[in-house]
């Protein structure tokens, strides 16, 4: 068995580890680079089957929903087999109506510890605790030999006890290890802003939301399921509804999970606000189903701007604009619960100017609020691996030509 790491050892993200047994080749994740922008045509890597169809290529897995693991999928020729988790697939193609994501129409399924034949590979998904829902790790086995290719993957979220699993029953015999590194510090006194754990941002969350007087606007990303989790929770210890928006009541549906907050009967303090954005796009594409789907748990501005203390609301600029109109923004406040480098695009700019400008003043959940570039990171930890992981290879791996036998 042989490995090569295509993209995504040197930078977060982008991931693409092509692996071949017996001239058999199958690719885990096929992601695009988080430094790349909207408009950077990035080429696929140079694995025979990516450009032409090729018989060798049995398969790519995705590992998880995240762009930088999957982004690169609609270049692929029709034909090449793919594997995602079942949850992951139908957040997608939710994503892929609202905003960006993939109909990914797969091959097959990755499951929990349940192991699957492709040609002489046999790979074993375990799934992982990690922001994105139906995250898995992947166990190749073949000739022999055997390769755990961590993807991403925490100890710090609402599954931390999957990792825990991990930790108690590992796979055994590993002979060689892709361990995803973007968070990685030497000591215990070092805390980098994404490792606050979901249980500790629920406590901050339940303290901001009891001190605001009015409505709390929260910005988080649709796809967040802990993150979905933790707000629900700390809405209901302050008295408070959730309102999501369309696409993260479709997510959360989309879950099959009935553990998951989502609008319905069994969950009376969730209810949905849909921005004029969501609106056009329903009517426009003639989706009516979705609204159809939320309609004994929807919620408007007058509404909403009523009695704005009791409510917990994902943040929109049409959203704040809509409920400015109403006086719904008396007594607000805003938290940012994204990643701080997105606060860098004009739009949260914008948003984050127009909230001032209503008297709203604006917080981040991370304890810094100093945005941190992807390659600014990811230079500090490629110069600190030598020094963290002694006895690994730094300076040329990531390239195309290596590999591992
Ligand atoms: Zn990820």
């Amino acid at each position: 068995m042989r490995a090569c790491i295509h993209r995504g050892a040197s930078e977060i993200g982008g991931n693409c580890v092509e692996i071949e047994s017996q001239g058999a080749r199958i690719v885990l994740d096929i992601g695009r680079p988080l430094s790349a922008t909207d408009d950077d045509d990035v080429p696929l890597p140079p694995v025979p089957g990516f450009e032409a169809p090729d018989a060798g290529l049995l398969g790519v897995l995705i590992s998880h929903g995240h762009q930088d693991h999957w982004g690169l999928v609609e270049q692929l020729p029709p034909g090449v087999p793919l594997y995602a988790g079942q949850a992951t697939c139908a957040i997608l193609r939710e994503a892929a109506f609202f905003t960006r994501g993939v109909d990914l129409k797969p091959a097959g399924f990755l499951v929990h510890r349940q192991p699957f034949g492709l040609g002489p590979f046999t790979i074993t998904p375990y799934l992982n605790d990690h922001s994105a829902f139906d995250t898995y790790s992947l166990l190749i086995e073949a000739d022999g030999r055997r390769l755990f290719y961590s993807a991403d993957l925490s100890g710090h979220g609402r599954k931390a006890g999957i990792f825990e699993e991990l930790l108690r029953r590992p796979p055994q015999d590993v002979d060689v290890l892709l361990l995803e590194g973007t968070s990685v510090l030497a000591g215990a006194g070092e805390r980098p802003e994404s490792s606050l754990s979901e249980s500790a941002l629920e406590e901050d969350c339940v303290r901001f939301f009891r001190e605001t007087t009015g409505m709390a606007l929260v910005s988080y990303s649709a796809q967040n399921i802990d993150r979905l989790v933790t707000l629900y929770r700390a809405a209901r210890r302050s008295g408070r509804m959730l309102v999501l928006d369309l696409y993260t009541a479709s997510v959360a549906r989309a879950t099959r999970n009935e553990k998951i907050p989502h609008p319905g009967p069994d969950w009376p303090l969730v209810a949905v606000y849909v921005p004029m954005a969501q609106r056009i796009k329903v009517k426009e594409a003639g989706e009516f189903e979705c609204v159809q789907d939320i309609k004994g748990a929807r919620i408007f501005e007058e509404e909403l701007a009523r009695e704005p203390q009791r409510y917990v609301t994902k943040l929109h600029s049409q959203t704040a604009h809509a409920l400015a109109k109403h006086g719904g923004l008396v007594g607000a406040r805003a938290m940012w619960s994204l990643w701080s480098g997105y606060l860098d695009e004009p739009s949260a700019q914008r948003l984050r100017a127009y909230l001032e400008g209503q008297g709203v003043p604006w917080r981040s959940t991370t304890p810094r609020d100093t945005p941190v570039s992807p390659t600014s990171s990811a230079w500090r930890r490629r110069s600190r691996r030598s020094e963290l992981f002694p006895s690994t290879p730094s300076e040329e791996v990531g390239s195309p030509n290596t590999s591992t036998t």
